[in-house]
């Protein structure tokens, strides 16, 4: 039994640590929380885009990071003490947390910082997801990512490394753009102050692009994507969205797009295992770079603060609790 404090989401703004006293049921472990990090999806959640299917208070509440196993139910075979694991359940935004096994952690991939290990969820998720795009590109092929977030960032370094002749990244915020830039994104481009579509007319000799991947989680990011792309091109899907919006889909139908879903948390839990494997394989081989997406911690006392900044100041990357 160790006491704890685990937050509670309350609704739009409000998030609050409740102290409890936790241990393990048989088929659970206790796990020390070393960071966690803010999903988008919590994000919008915070900002009180919450969808009608979801019921408050959302406790216990987060669902990335990770941390060491420090006790385990009397069931439990795959983890002893001192075993480093990444979340696939909830309850991250905590001192301490359960997750049920098999499926609410994963083992940490050895050699790897606890600092990354944490990212496990989001990273695995975004890296799978590069990885299905790139099976539908050939070499040459030009492609946007559309939003440059956290998954956007890692999308469009792995589209490149597939074989993209050009990475196009499209995002509201200009300091992302440029982190995109840095992480080798060929052309970035902010639609507010540019024109995108006749950038993409200009880059692709009138075509459009052969896909786009939408990270935003906005109806205007789905919405822009089929104004950009070639006739028979494919859009990936990536975003969870929060809400209902108006799709317009004549081009979907009229140009026969593709459209594929690329969320590795509705996989089966084999497609997990191997999706997260291969992420950390491929961080390890410095096929992709996270490290500078880790820009801002805070401690879990000032978790609402960490969100009221996140949400002030956009222009980070994975904001981390601690
Ligand atoms: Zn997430």
């Amino acid at each position: 039994m160790v006491k704890t404090r685990i937050a509670s989401f309350e609704g739009k703004g409000k998030v609050i640590l409740k102290e409890t006293s936790i241990k393990p049921a048989p088929d659970q472990v206790l796990v020390k929380i070393q960071q966690a990090s803010i999903c988008g999806t919590d994000k919008l959640f915070f900002q009180g885009e919450i969808p009608a299917e979801i019921h408050l208070p959302i406790f216990p509440w987060g669902h990335e990071g990770g941390g060491e196993v420090v006790a385990v139910g009397e069931k439990v075979r795959e983890y002893a003490v001192g075993d480093q694991v990444m979340s696939f359940g909830r309850g991250t935004y905590a001192d301490y947390c359960l997750f049920t096994v098999p499926y609410g952690c994963l083992s940490a991939p050895l050699g790897v910082p606890l600092e990354l290990t944490c990212l496990g969820e989001p990273l695995a998720c975004a890296v799978y997801a590069a990885q299905e795009i790139t099976k539908q590109i050939q070499i040459g092929d030009v492609v946007a990512v559309i939003g440059a977030g956290f998954a956007g960032q890692v999308l469009a370094q792995g589209i490149k490394r597939g074989g993209a002749s050009k990475v196009i990244v499209t995002d509201l915020i200009d300091e992302k753009l440029e982190l995109a830039r840095q992480l080798g994104a060929d052309v970035i481009i902010n639609p507010q102050t540019s024109d995108l579509e006749a950038v993409v007319t200009n880059l692709t000799d009138n075509r459009g692009v052969d896909l786009v991947a939408e990270a935003s989680g906005s109806g205007a990011g789905l919405n822009t994507a089929s104004t950009i792309l070639r006739r028979n091109g494919t859009i990936a899907i990536y975003s969870h969205y929060m809400k209902p919006f108006m799709v317009n889909m004549y081009r979907w139908h009229e140009d026969a797009f593709k459209i594929i879903h690329t969320c590795l948390m509705h996989r089966t839990r084999e497609e997990m295992a191997v999706g997260v494997r291969d992420a950390y394989r491929l961080v390890q081989q410095g096929l992709f770079d996270i490290t500078p997406l880790l820009t801002r911690s805070f401690s879990l006392s000032a978790i609402s603060d960490a969100f009221d900044q996140e949400i002030q100041d956009p222009s980070r990357e994975a904001e981390q609790i601690r």
